[in-house]
């Protein structure tokens, strides 16, 4: 087991966990890796590199900005999503960058930030490099980075996902029937399970502390989101619609059995607004699909009766396991195996996290996740304009009901089914590896060809 729950829940920018955050991350990598090197005042120049997904879909996704921000020294996690903007604007009006916010260099995107539409390096679809060159042109450094999904990024010849060291937790867990079988060997809940786990790597405080953080930040998410109303940028000119939603939903009558659900839209649509807006989002487990886990929270604090903080702890401490499960035996990312891997994954997440939530049992848990991805099983990747806005962000809303629906069915059931959460995880892999590469995250196909996108 090599991930922790939170490598799956980070707090950073939209409007892409694999697209913004990713190359975010690797571009100040490599400044930071040529720093520690002792070499960073001997660069004259860097150039940026981007490949396969990345360049055909990386300006809708905001990677070049992601690229120029992570240059200057700027982390996901830290950088304010209200100066993105200046920062930018100053780097392409002095056409000069700060190379960790200390050493200057010229910086002309059209020279410097290369797009490679039509080549793919061998490791994943969404592959960058980074050149550092000295004033004689001498190459300083050449590093390549692949950002594999939820803002993890591998280096070139590091070590790959399967090879990472192993985490020394209590009760390691490669397979959702592993998983199972330790919970239920050690007498534990999913949660409690996860709990101990983390609990290794820091202590129980840190983690509940860290936990409240996650969902304060997707809480203040929703809230932003429904409260702000404009055009969301790209030029698709989508209007944000959860704020329209929000007064609609206050107008009808508090009697309206199907109120819960209109709520539930309402949350996802809000957070996945902000992260098409480039606002703070949790990935959770990817940006693209942002809003499903804290919408379904957000449902299970605001229409539960017993709902509470400890509540809230058990949903996001399951659907973690869950999320860990994806990330470990398949792909969570878009570019690899379509949006089956981002929005089925948050499903498969907050369905079982709400079972946990709810007290279910270990079982009904492990069917709940089954049940989330079943129904997105070959879901494509298609974004209009390559922009995280059409489908993305109804898509959201449509996955957060399935998951409060896929729970539901799986706590009236007995917890026996015929497919477990291995299959379905098996044959989600084995389906986005064989759609075909257009369908994923290159806005080559599906809708982003048949809809005019302006
Ligand atoms: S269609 Fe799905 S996978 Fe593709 S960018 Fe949108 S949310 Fe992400």
């Amino acid at each position: 087991m090599r991930t922790s729950i939170f490598d799956l829940f980070k707090i950073g920018i939209g409007p892409s966990s694999s697209h913004t955050v990713g190359p975010m991350r690797a571009a100040s990598r490599f400044v930071a890796e040529l720093d520690k090197a002792g070499q960073l005042d001997r660069v004259a120049c860097v150039l940026a590199e981007l490949y396969g997904s990345l360049a055909l879909t990386g300006i809708g996704h905001g990677t070049d900005r992601a690229v120029l921000l992570g240059l200057s020294g700027e982390k996901p996690e830290e950088v304010d999503p209200a100066a993105i903007e200046a920062i930018v604007d100053t780097i392409r009006a002095e056409k000069r960058l700060v190379l960790l916010a200390r050493h200057a260099i010229p910086f002309e995107e059209s020279r410097d930030l290369l797009f490679h539409e039509d080549l793919v390096l061998p490791g994943h679809p969404n592959g960058m490099r980074f050149t550092a060159f000295s004033r004689g042109e001498e190459t300083i450094a050449s590093n390549v980075y692949y950002s594999v999904g939820g803002g993890f990024i591998v280096q070139e010849g590091e070590e790959t996902n399967a090879q990472l060291e192993c985490l020394s937790v209590p009760h390691p867990f490669s397979s959702g029937a592993e998983l199972l079988e330790r919970a239920e060997g050690n007498g534990l809940p999913i949660w409690k399970l996860m709990l101990e786990n983390e609990s290794a790597l820091r202590s129980e405080q840190e983690v509940r502390e860290r936990l409240k953080e996650i969902w304060s930040v997707m809480d203040a998410c929703i809230e932003r989101g429904l409260h702000t109303e404009g055009i969301l940028p790209g030029g698709l000119k989508v209007q944000r619609r959860a704020p329209r939603l929000l007064r609609k939903i206050q107008a009808r009558p508090a009697n309206d059995p199907l109120l819960a659900m209109d709520w539930v839209n309402a949350f996802a649509m809000a957070v996945n607004e902000e992260n098409a807006a480039g606002g703070r989002v949790v990935t959770a487990p990817t940006n693209g699909a942002a809003g499903l886990v804290p919408a379904v929270g957000r449902y299970y604090r605001q229409f539960l009766a017993d709902a509470s903080d400890d509540g809230l702890m058990r949903y996001l401490l399951t659907a973690g396991a869950i999320g860990i499960l994806y990330k470990e035996n398949a792909s969570i990312s878009g570019a690899e195996v379509g949006c089956q891997g981002e929005v089925g994954v948050a499903c498969s997440m907050a369905a079982a996290g709400l079972a946990g939530a709810l007290g279910a049992t270990n079982r009904e848990a492990e069917h709940a996740a089954e049940i989330g991805m079943e129904h997105h099983l070959g879901m494509t990747c298609d974004p209009i304009g390559g922009l995280v806005q059409i489908p993305c962000i109804e898509r959201n809303a449509i996955g957060a009901v399935k998951a409060v629906n896929a729970c539901r069915l799986a706590i009236q059931e007995s917890g026996e089914h015929r497919v477990s959460l291995d299959d379905v995880i098996r044959t989600m892999y084995q389906t986005g590896l064989d759609m075909q590469s257009r369908y994923k995250e290159t806005a080559l196909a599906g809708l982003a060809v048949n809809v005019r996108d302006c």
